[in-house]
């Protein structure tokens, strides 16, 4: 591939100040040496007194200052954790809260689960001693429900804020309103190099405490001609890195797991056939689903001689710092919910990432030395087709979740909510308009019982509903595997390339009359009947860790379930229960098979098509619901059951009428029988 060098990331270091990469790598520092080498080190003493001089202090610097993992530290060191009260911190990414508490608890010398804990969703690594705890922005946010004025923190970080979660935006406005009754409780609001200013605005003008950065000069290079197919040419790139540059470590930055597959298998095949004649490839993913063991082998130091290529999911961008990075590849793409307020479809999208994106990407070059970025996309792409900034999540996704949680809190007015940025009005208006035709809302807008009992589960309000169905379908069972398997969906099969077919056999073999949703639930029913077998899961080509994944939600929820007193009981033979039960939650997602053989959505109207790896895609039956929905080329829906219109009737008598449902085909259809996947677009 043709590289151009057009333009530099200009660096706080000047070359003469760079170490030696080999001196970087020998280098064995003990940890607490390392913990002096960071850039918010000599601020430790400043930072503390500005905490204790201001109830809310916002915390500004280049990432892998030591933000995250430092701040907690001198808090807990300097008596903020008296009285049994805690340091709380949160993070946007799942991945980002268990690695970091991983690494401090280390730090300190403590086993993790004691003093230095972590809460993400399915799981609570924390316990009575726990008095620093890492948690997602999506945990504090339900603490608020058991806890409403966090009486048990002394201090609660939001850290990463400028990556503008749904969730951290919901905090905000929370936490500002809750600093006002709790004069004791410090606030500290924590962002990479990026918005400090609003912040500081909207926390009515909170002194802004900036950690300078260290940083050296990235030189960015840009292709000569758009890429085609962009995991081809990261494999290109890396491998041409490998071959003529000088020591250092490569970043490669892709939207998820399947293409973090795609390029590790790609590129361990060539580095194999290219066997001795180069040096070392280490080449290790890290995405939110990797098994933590696994994820923490991108924090282990390169051999001597040996080369790290990291690729990474968006996590790497600002959340999590790995040293030494001196090359980073940047596709420009990254995968985003998008949401259409009008027709309520929400999808998961490969979008283009912003300017403000490819800038902290290109910065993970300059950490610990000059460095190297190189975008697959051309400069007049960067120039003209990349957004400023990404639009914060809360103007582009569904509020159904936060709008539950908040009338749950007693948070009637949403229109007039403290909003960093608020939500269209329209995105606002449908979550209340959804909301009631599940039956959590009335109509004047109030938490119904229904409503309540769904607010006491971490889900989306569709699932909640779902799971609650399953009391009157006497299905809790079956609902609950379903819902566990929904949640690990899209990586519960293993399809390597070489043994594609072997995997779609395999995978056909547990194809369930009805659809994916039974799917679903076979596999899991044959695997506990193995008794969790590992060897049952690797000759099936089922991915091991998404089962106990499985299993551990499933716990979960059956704990949940018992507490809103529903009995867990089995129909399993009964189809007809559990599909209603699964209507009753997910009557929204319902598309008609079209006299073309495609598929509308009912309400919309919009042309949606059943994935190609989905067990009904050669089926076609009339009527059909749809878990989620995928955009790669086409509107592609992803999980889909099948369903009997007259079920719409009964379980959403609000949101259905009959003649929503007319049968629109009468013929034969026609189907997709002996298509191969290419010429259906293989995704
Ligand atoms: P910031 O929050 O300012 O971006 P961090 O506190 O996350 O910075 O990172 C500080 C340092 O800690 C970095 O050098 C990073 O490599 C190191 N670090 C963070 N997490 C881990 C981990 N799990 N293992 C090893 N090192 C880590
Ligand atoms: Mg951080």
């Amino acid at each position: 591939i043709d590289f151009v060098q057009t333009n530099q990331l200009a660096g706080t270091k000047g070359i003469e100040d760079q170490p030696e990469v080999s001196d970087i790598q020998k280098k064995k520092m003990s940890l607490q040496e390392t913990r002096k080498s960071l850039p918010i080190f000599p601020f430790r003493e400043d930072l503390l007194q500005a905490v204790e001089e201001h109830q809310i202090l916002i915390v500004e610097g280049e990432t892998g200052s030591g933000k995250t993992t430092q701040i907690p530290q001198y808090l807990y060191e300097a008596g903020y954790c008296k009285d049994g009260k805690k340091v709380g911190c949160t993070q946007p990414r799942r991945v980002a809260a268990m690695s970091v508490a991983a690494r401090v608890a280390q730090e300190m010398g403590k086993k993790l689960g004691n003093e230095v804990g972590y809460s993400i969703r399915f799981e609570d690594c924390t316990s009575e001693r726990t008095v620093i705890k890492y948690m997602t922005d999506g945990m504090l946010l339900r603490e608020f429900l058991s806890e409403p004025d966090l009486q048990s923190y002394s201090v609660m970080i939001i850290d990463e804020a400028h990556e503008r979660t749904l969730h951290t935006d919901i905090l905000f406005g929370l936490i500002k309103d809750i600093a006002r009754f709790r004069p004791d409780l410090k606030l500290l609001i924590s962002s990479a190099t990026l918005d400090a200013e609003k912040f500081s605005d909207f926390f009515d003008e909170a002194p802004i405490f900036r950690i300078p950065g260290r940083r050296f000069p990235v030189e960015i290079f840009y292709t000569k001609a758009p890429e085609a197919d962009y995991i081809d040419a990261c494999v290109v790139t890396i491998l041409q890195i490998h071959v003529t540059q000088d020591a250092g470590d490569i970043l490669v930055f892709l939207t998820g797991q399947e293409e973090i597959e795609t390029a590790l298998e790609s590129l361990t095949e060539r580095t194999r056939r290219l066997g001795t004649r180069i040096k070392e490839l280490l080449i290790l993913p890290i995405y939110a689903n990797l098994p933590s063991d696994m994820q923490a082998k991108i924090f282990e130091p390169t051999p001597p001689g040996a080369r790290k290529c990291i690729l990474a999911t968006n996590i790497a961008e600002t959340s999590l710092t790995i040293d030494n990075i001196i090359f980073v590849i940047d596709p420009g793409f990254c995968k985003q919910n998008s949401y259409n307020a009008r027709t309520g479809m929400e999808s998961l999208v490969v979008v283009p990432i912003s300017k403000a994106s490819a800038n902290q990407r290109a910065g993970r070059a300059g950490r610990v030395a000059a460095g190297k970025c190189f975008r697959l996309y051309t400069a007049w792409a960067y120039k003209h087709e990349l957004e400023e900034n990404t639009v914060p999540e809360i103007q582009r996704v569904n509020l159904g979740n936060v709008v539950l949680l908040l009338k749950s809190l007693g948070i009637n007015d949403l229109i007039h909510f403290d909003f960093l940025d608020p939500p269209p009005h329209e995105t606002l208006a449908l979550a209340l308009e959804q909301l009631y035709a599940l039956g959590a809302l009335n109509h004047m807008g109030e938490l119904t019982k229904l409503g309540r009992r769904m607010a006491e589960f971490p889900v989306d309000p569709m699932m909640a509903k779902m799971l609650l169905a399953s009391e009157k379908y006497k299905c809790s069972e079956e609902i609950v595997t379903i819902a566990a398997m929904l949640s690990v969906n899209s990586a519960v099969f293993y399809r390597p390339k070489d043994k594609a077919i072997h995997a779609d056999t395999a995978r056909k073999n547990f194809f369930s009359p009805g659809g994916d949703h039974f799917t679903l639930l076979n596999v899991y029913n044959q695997w506990v009947d193995t008794d969790f077998s590992t060897q049952w899961c690797f000759e099936n080509f089922i991915q091991h860790r998404s089962m106990r994944r499985a299993r551990d939600v499933r716990e979960q929820l059956v704990g949940l379930v018992e507490r809103v007193e529903i009995d867990m009981v089995s129909n399993k033979d009964d189809l007809v229960a559990i599909g209603k039960a699964v209507t009753a939650g997910f009557f929204y997602n319902t598309s008609r098979l079209s006299k073309t053989g495609g598929y509308k959505t009912v309400k919309h109207n919009q042309t949606v098509l059943i994935h190609p790896n989905s067990s009904m895609f050669e089926e076609l039956p009339r009527w059909l619901i749809y878990h989620e929905l995928v955009f790669t080329t086409k509107e592609y829906m992803r999980q889909v059951i099948q369903i009997e219109n007259s079920w719409l009737l009964e379980v959403a008598p609000h949101y259905y009428k009959a003649k929503d449902l007319e049968d629109t085909t009468t013929r034969k259809m026609p189907k997709n029988k002996g298509k191969s996947r290419a010429e259906l677009g293989d995704h």
